[in-house]
This record gives structure tokens, sequence and C-alpha cells, in this order.
């Protein structure tokens, strides 16, 4: 059983500090949330542990499977059993999502035995279908260009199916705030469900109390002014949706 553990954590972005000593255990097994205003840091985070050069570590260490992460490149990081997001957000016309997929897959399994020829394509159509069915997505779907004209919805299939391929360790979802709609948090949530199980955590960024309706967190963060300033049950984000954050804000501030 591996764990992703953030240990204070401190980020710059353009000479500013954002990120002010985070600290966050993330187990193999379980579905965490951060939740918290905008402006706080938290896409800010997403972007650290994918290893966005724009963002500076000034400070603290994220350690997994006995490695400090931030000294990794974001290839090294996904190697290691870390699916960050969508890594490859841009149109690739002419490549079918399938293609990419399968590029992907044999770039792990490259990593993990340099000797690897390959999946198969009839190995790699069987879990392609496999994953697919498990996901509830319309086969058809694969054979479409990478994010060409993709909609956020579709995005986030693509981005779901991708982390269903490669059967990540730990995986970091930053539900960003713009654009999302109801439909797109819904086919992350119900990706995220079918999932889950012993050998995936994942931790759902949001600000969105409502994704939270779907998916029911092992646990829930809140961070404020670039730290977690509180953490509990999924009774958490039911007491921020009838609160909000004031109650927080006056207690830091006490
Ligand atoms: P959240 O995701 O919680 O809304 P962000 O991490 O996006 O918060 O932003 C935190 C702060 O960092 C904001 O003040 C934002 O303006 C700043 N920031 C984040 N990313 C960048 C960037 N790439 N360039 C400049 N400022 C940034
Ligand atoms: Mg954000």
């Amino acid at each position: 059983m591996s764990e992703l553990v953030i240990r204070n954590l401190h980020v710059n972005v353009e000479g500013k500090e954002i990120l002010k000593g985070l600290n966050l255990t993330l187990p193999q097994g379980e579905v965490h949330a951060i939740m918290g205003p905008n402006g706080t840091g938290k896409s800010t985070l997403a972007y650290t542990l994918m290893g966005h050069p724009k963002y500076e570590v000034t400070e603290g260490e994220v350690i997994f499977k006995g490695q400090n992460i931030l000294e990794l490149s974001p290839e090294e990081r996904a190697h290691l059993g870390i699916f960050l997001a969508f890594q490859y957000p841009v149109a690739i016309p002419g490549v079918t999502l399938a293609n990419f997929l399968r590029a992907a897959v044999n770039a792990k399994r490259k990593a993990a035995n340099p000797d690897d020829e390959g999946i198969s394509v009839a190995e790699f159509r069987k879990l392609l279908t496999e994953k697919m069915r498990l996901l509830k997505m319309d086969p058809s779907f694969a054979g479409r260009y990478l994010n060409d004209g993709f909609s956020g919805g579709e995005k986030k299939r693509a981005e779901i199916l991708q982390m269903a391929m490669l059967e990540p360790e730990i995986a970091i979802l930053d539900e960003t705030d713009s654009g999302l709609d109801i439909d797109a948090l819904r086919i992350v949530s119900e990706g995220v469900n079918a999932l889950r199980g012993p050998d995936l955590g994942v931790l759902v960024i949001t600000h969105y109390q409502r994704i939270l309706r779907y998916i029911k967190p092992d646990k829930v963060h809140i961070m404020m002014d670039g730290r977690i300033v509180e953490s509990g049950g999924p009774e958490l984000a039911e007491h921020l949706e009838e609160h909000g954050y004031d109650w927080l804000r006056e207690r830091i501030a006490a």
C-alpha cells in the first residue's frame, strides 16, 4: 500500500507565495476532496504536483514510494503511478483517442520494462473495450481525434478513460472552476466511482460542493490561504454547504 505525503509545501508563482506550508496525506484506496474558496491555491497545488515549470517550490517535499516526486519529471511521476489530470490537453488532429491511449499505455510499459515490445493490437482493443464498458462510454468515442472539437464533457470523458487505461495508484483531478457544467461533473464523478477501489487513491480538487453529492469522499480537506485548515469526513462538505467559509475565516483570524 502506497501513500502520497505532502509535507510543508511552499510554492511561489511569479515571486508571490501561494502555498504556505501545506500538509496532506493521501493513502491509496481512499478518495479525498480538497475544497476551498477561489484564489486559495488549489490549482497551484495541482500544477505543482504535475511539475509545471511556472510553479516554484521553495520548501517542502512530496513523497511517494520513498521518492520526492518534486525532483522527478512529469513523465517519471506518471511512470511511478501518479496520474495528474489530463497531461496532454492540446488537440491533436489526426491522432485518435485510441492511438493516443495506446501510446500512453506503451510508454508506461516501456518505463517499467525497457525490453517491453508494446501491447498487441488485440490485447489493447480488449483492454479498451473493457474499460469503456466499465465507464459506460460509447465505443465510437475512442475513434475520435484527440480533443479535436471535444466539448468540456468529452474532454473529461477522455481524461477519465486515460486514467482507467493507465491504472494509476494515485490520481489527482483538478476540477477547474471554469467551464465545468453539471454534465462534466457527473462524468468525472461516475468515472471516479467506477474506478475507486483498494488500488487507487484519488484527490479531487474542487470549489464545487455539489461534486460531493456524486462522489462520497472518505475525507474532506478545506484549503484556505495556501494551507489545509480543516480536515474531516463527508459531513464537513455538508457543513460548508450550509455555513460557507466564514466560520473558518473567523477562527483563522482569531
Ligand atoms: P484556486 O484554484 O484555489 O482558485 P489558484 O491556485 O488558481 O487558486 O490561484 C491562487 C493564486 O495564485 C491567485 O492569486 C492567482 O492569481 C495566482 N496564480 C495562480 N496561477 C498563476 C499563474 N500561472 N500566473 C500568475 N498568478 C497565478
Ligand atoms: Mg482552481
